[in-house]
């Protein structure tokens, strides 16, 4: 599974999921830019990459702006090559019950979690059909397949990536560009940590394995469906989510 030779860019790998999945990448040989919203949170991704002597670096990159992606593509351009690899991973979470949601509530999720996909891959895109190769791999959730109460905004911008992966798929895979998405359970990360040890309790008892998943397990996936070995697997959501959601 060697990502030798290819630009890999992982949005919001500042913790978490996205953390590992660049991590995975890297391990794996790819020179990595992973992005977070602050100098801060770039600086400790600069930092984890070099210590685990990945080569690439940490950006600042805010998904719902345009002219921070086009600064941060700009600065890739420059410094390194186009992204070959692209993971769309950053998101938020603003749950509320849907009568009491607000339209910001709707707004931001909607437009962290799922318009910056079109903006990120619209930019990356040109160049993956210059080089007739390039691996899109989007990070959906369980949430869209299932819903989940108090999670309107998230579950629909979730199952909405799922439909821009399918439809994308088939526009490019002549081009052997690749266009999947994978789809976490519930993964110990900041975004589950607060949740009551009621309703953790309650959520294990719908996973088969009964336990989070760890975010290293959700990475090992993105680094499969980036790696050559799965040139052929196109248009598909991996559910990595230890049983709880069986399509
Ligand atoms: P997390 O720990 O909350 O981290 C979120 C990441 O996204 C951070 O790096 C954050 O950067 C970045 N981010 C937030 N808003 C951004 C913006 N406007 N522009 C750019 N980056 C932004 O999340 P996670 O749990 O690792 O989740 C990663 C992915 O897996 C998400 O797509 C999430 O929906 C999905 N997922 C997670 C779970 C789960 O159980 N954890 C389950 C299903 C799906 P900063 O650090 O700078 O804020």
């Amino acid at each position: 599974m060697s990502h030798q030779g290819k630009v890999a860019l992982v949005t919001g790998a500042s913790r978490g999921i996205g953390k590992a999945i660049a991590h995975a990448l890297g391990a794996d040989g790819a020179l990595v830019i992973g992005t977070a919203t602050t100098s801060d949170g770039a600086d400790k991704i600069n930092h984890a990459l070099k210590e685990a002597n990945i080569e690439g670096c940490g950006l600042i990159l805010n998904v719902t702006s345009k002219e921070s992606i086009d600064a941060a593509m700009a600065h890739i351009k420059q410094h390194y090559s186009m992204p070959s690899i692209l993971v769309n991973n950053a998101a938020v979470t603003q749950d509320n019950l849907f009568l009491r949601m607000k339209d910001e509530e709707w707004d931001t999720v909607i437009e962290t979690n799922l318009s910056s996909i079109y903006r990120m891959t619209k930019i990356c895109l040109r160049d993956m059909l210059k080089a007739r190769w390039g691996r899109i791999i989007n990070i959906s959730s369980v949430v869209g397949s299932t819903g989940n109460p108090g999670q309107v905004n998230y579950a629909a911008a979730k199952a909405g990536l799922i439909g821009f992966t399918k439809a994308l798929a088939q526009e490019v895979g002549s081009r052997e560009i690749t266009v999947n998405a994978v789809s976490p359970g519930f993964i110990d990360t900041d975004m589950t940590r607060d949740l009551s040890a009621e309703h953790r309790e309650a959520l294990l008892q719908r996973i088969p394995m009964q336990r989070l998943g760890q975010s290293e397990e959700v990475a090992a996936v993105v680094a499969f469906l980036a790696s050559n070995g799965a040139s052929y697997v196109t248009g598909q959501t991996l559910h990595v989510n230890g049983g709880m959601y069986m399509p």
